[in-house]
């Protein structure tokens, strides 16, 4: 999504949620952009920190290392990224960051050495109450803490909580490899007691990250997972897949697909398979106009980042499908990191089990929040989604006086 995106969603969001112009001006402006270039082997590579909003607290989001990485981009992620913790209620702001760099063309020690240049480049900006990074898009725990060393050597002293998603050996928390679907498994099941929806049947497109441990905690909890996909292709059983042995497979050979008893499907294809929910978990845009009359799922989680697009949406409202929204139903990964940052402030590190009851608690909350603020809307729950979080935004930025 372009920021010309955000731009024009504000613009259709204004009369909805009486924005001011004023206000509509605050929100489409990013505090700082911050842009650097970072020397490696003789070359130059694009690097950026955009620090979009802090009225709610540090900002927060990860830094991604990708050849297609721009300002825009950057500019359009940390704007959701401040909708994104005013929706999970955790009191931080919205930043993102990247590299315009392949990380695949790079040795171990050349990927080490762009993390610390990064640093370098950012650190009067960042900080454990000024702007705290995590992993995004090719960026993992190792970089992470290659990152957080660089900080706290030119700093001078420990400050874990500088940047999550931290090997749990240098800060980390437990739970944040999971948080993310985890965080979707507590939204969904509290959708589902809402609506008292009988349906059990889920099809899941991307098998990374969230939808492969979406697919483990959903059929531990019952659920039938009668599709699964990754980015060679889809299978499909009608009886359902038994998880682990996909899981098995996919580790093996690459891909799910190779799965035999499975029946070969498309990623198309799922996306309209007769299943009663329906969870993107790879990429953006992929329910659009042209499909989205074919969707026979009555809930939409999006643990992917903006899966549907906005002609999509308007054809499953009509349909009366539900679409847990992408900042709703992803944000147990910046919560998790919420956690971690609060551990690293406090020097006391909770158990397994705590953290899963206080991510529940939070998704919990923040769901019943929002369905009680839709109540007798006409718009969807996307739509109330985001003004809640904008209003929750606006309300900070009123009380400092700056709107
Ligand atoms: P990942 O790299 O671990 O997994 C991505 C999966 O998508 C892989 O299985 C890959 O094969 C599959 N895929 C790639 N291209 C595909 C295609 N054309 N069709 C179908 N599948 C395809 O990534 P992830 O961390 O699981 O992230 C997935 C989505 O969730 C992204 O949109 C990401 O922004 C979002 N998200 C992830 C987190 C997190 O904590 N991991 C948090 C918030 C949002």
């Amino acid at each position: 999504m372009t920021f010309n995106h955000v731009v024009q969603f504000l613009q259709t969001l204004a009369p909805l949620a009486n924005l001011s112009p004023a206000e509509v001006t605050l929100l489409e402006t990013p505090n700082h952009v911050h842009k650097a270039e970072l020397h490696l082997n003789g070359k130059k590579y694009p690097a950026f920190r955009i620090q979009f909003n802090n009225a709610r607290g540090p900002y927060k989001g990860g830094i991604r290392f990708h050849p297609e990485v721009n300002e825009d981009e950057v500019k359009s992620l940390a704007f959701w990224m401040t909708l994104k913790t005013a929706v999970a209620d955790i009191p931080f702001g919205g930043g993102k960051g990247g590299v315009t760099i392949d990380p695949k063309s790079l040795s171990g020690k050349e990927l080490e050495e762009l993390s610390r240049a990064y640093v370098r480049a950012f650190r009067p900006y960042l900080g454990s109450s000024i702007d705290i990074p995590a992993p995004d898009v090719y960026t993992t725990g190792q970089i992470m803490a290659w990152m957080l060393d660089e900080y706290e050597q030119q700093a001078g002293h420990h400050d874990p909580g500088m940047i999550t998603g931290k090997p749990l050996e240098l800060g980390g928390s437990l739970v944040r490899d999971i948080a993310t679907a985890l965080g979707g498994v507590f939204v969904l099941e509290e959708a589902v007691q809402k609506l008292k929806f009988k349906g059990k049947r889920i099809a899941i497109q991307g098998f990374g990250n969230a939808g492969m441990n979406a697919a483990k905690l959903f059929a531990d909890r019952g659920f039938t997972i009668v599709a699964v996909s990754d980015s060679k292709g889809g299978i499909y059983a009608q009886q359902g897949l038994p998880v682990d042995e996909v899981v098995t497979i996919k580790e093996k050979t690459g891909s799910v697909q190779n799965y035999p008893p499975g029946q070969k499907i498309s990623n198309e294809e799922l996306l309209t398979l007769n299943c009663d929910i329906l969870i993107p978990s790879a990429l953006s845009g992929v329910i659009t106009e042209k499909n989205a009359h074919q969707v026979k799922a009555k809930i939409i989680l999006e643990l992917a980042n903006g899966p549907t697009t906005p002609e999509a949406d308007k054809i499953l409202h009509q349909n009366k499908t539900l679409v847990l929204p992408d900042i709703l139903a992803n944000a147990g990964g910046v919560t998790v990191s919420y956690f971690e940052w609060v551990q690293n402030q406090s020097g006391y590190y909770w158990k397994e089990e705590e953290v899963r009851a206080r991510l529940r608690e939070k998704m919990k909350a923040a769901f019943n929040q929002l369905w009680s603020t839709w109540a007798g809307k006409k718009y969807d729950f996307r739509t109330a989604t985001y003004i809640h979080a904008i209003q929750k935004v606006l309300a900070a930025e009123k009380l400092r006086g700056r709107v």
